[in-house]
């Protein structure tokens, strides 16, 4: 990392420090910085304590830091006010509270436009909506949107819902050229699971209604994900789960709903989750996420070219242009299973991700059976490891064609 040391960076993730292994599955879930371990541990040690209910300190601090983190998650994706930072379990979840209350929003009626490239749970909530469901296809190897069919569909759509990032291809969408094809009356809604960990993402300029990411992915802890949605928005939709803390009165007739964004979190929320995420955004603020852009983007490089030049018949899914694409890259060697890969390359203390990596109509598309290996990037990996993984194929083609 220019100007960084890499080395240092290295030095703040116990799990990798020294080169135990290489972790290169970080599209799965990252590894947990020091800051964010000991942040949460000063929550169980020193206040732990319910969030909104209890008068006396330790309920008020640990409302205080739960609030702090939502208004720094706010600042880090640009969102106009922390009421639009909704705390979920995770990408997943907030993709279903779309699903589960857009639809009664709109009496059912209307299609819902996602993509072939989407992870699962950009599709199987979808699927089970009560709305109707279509797709964009993918052109192929090449990984991209087919734009055609995007400017057919879209505008005739009442939901739009796509990845920023895929997690399989690594293709980076054009979402605020696409964003211009959807109707103004519809819903533009980002999976953003592959985008926020990684590159600098700014919902007032992403052109959407709603964002979806998780905290496992960003050097937070797992258990917490965030829903952005426009105030406006988030206030015409009806709840998603009903109970405590939803609620600003309730009587044996009926309930009134609490004000945003407490009215999309039923029950205790996951408050040292949220804290330690609260961390985590700033331990990537320090580092910068251009800089993590930039760093991930050489190393997929490299990873690509070593790829194409020193393995036969490795190919690459998704775009060849690094630009085009995140920090990971997804490959198939013919004629060797990904997990046999992969269980090879565990020997060699180098984890990667074999399969359908949650994305199976991808694999189908690609007539991949077995599905793909993935080495994914984050900000501590470093060429070396790469190199590792060059290696460590050599020796896995090796022992399957003896
Ligand atoms: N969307 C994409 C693009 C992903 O990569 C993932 C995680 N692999 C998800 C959604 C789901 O994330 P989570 O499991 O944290 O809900």
């Amino acid at each position: 990392m220019a100007g960084f040391s890499l080395a240092n960076v290295q030095r703040d993730f116990p799990l990798i420090t020294g080169g135990k292994i290489a972790y290169l599955d970080n599209a799965a879930t990252t590894q947990k910085p020091v800051s964010v371990l000991e942040k949460m541990d000063s929550f169980y040690r020193e206040y732990n304590a319910n969030v909104h209910r209890g008068i006396h300190r330790l309920s008020e601090r640990a409302t205080d830091e739960y609030e702090g983190a939502r208004e720094k998650i706010a600042r880090f994706i640009g969102a106009k006010s922390p009421k639009e930072i909704v705390f979920t379990k995770n990408t997943t979840e907030s993709l279903n509270l779309l699903s589960r209350t857009l639809p009664k929003l709109l009496g059912n009626r209307g299609t819902v436009l996602s993509t072939e490239m989407e992870h699962h749970s950009n599709i199987v909530p979808w699927q089970n909506s009560g709305m109707k469901f279509d797709y964009v296809p993918i052109t192929g190897w090449g990984g991209e949107l087919d734009l055609d069919s995007f400017a057919l569909k879209a505008g005739k759509a009442s939901i739009v819902t796509l990845t920023h990032a895929s997690n399989v291809l690594g293709t980076i969408n054009p979402v605020e050229k696409l964003g211009r094809l959807v109707p103004k009356e519809s819903f533009l809604i980002l999976d953003c699971a592959q985008s926020v960990p990684n590159m600098p993402v700014n919902v007032g300029k992403l052109g959407a209604d709603f964002i979806a990411f998780s905290g496992h992915k960003m050097c937070g802890p797992t258990g917490i994900g965030v829903l952005w949605g426009k105030e406006e928005l988030l206030e015409n939709l009806p709840p998603f789960l009903y109970g405590g803390d939803m609620i600003s009165s309730v009587s044996m007739k009926g309930a009134e709903w609490n004000s945003l964004p407490w009215k999309f979190e039923a029950g205790t929320p996951p408050i040292g989750e949220a804290i330690g995420l609260g961390e985590a955004v700033t331990y990537l603020k320090r580092i910068g996420m251009e800089r993590i852009r930039t760093h991930e983007e050489k190393l997929a490089s490299y990873c690509m070219k070593r790829l194409s030049e020193e393995i036969p018949n490795a190919r690459v899914l998704g775009p060849l242009d690094a630009k085009k694409r995140g920090g990971l890259v997804a490959f198939s060697i013919d004629g060797v299973h990904p997990h046999d890969i992969s269980g090879i390359l565990d020997n060699f203390n180098i984890a990667v991700r074999a399969g359908f990596h949650c994305a199976e109509p991808v694999s189908k598309k690609l007539s991949l059976p077995g599905g793909s290996t993935r080495a994914s990037f984050y900000l501590y990996n470093d060429p070396s490891e790469v190199d590792l993984l060059i290696d460590g194929l050599k020796k896995a083609e090796f022992l399957f064609k003896r």
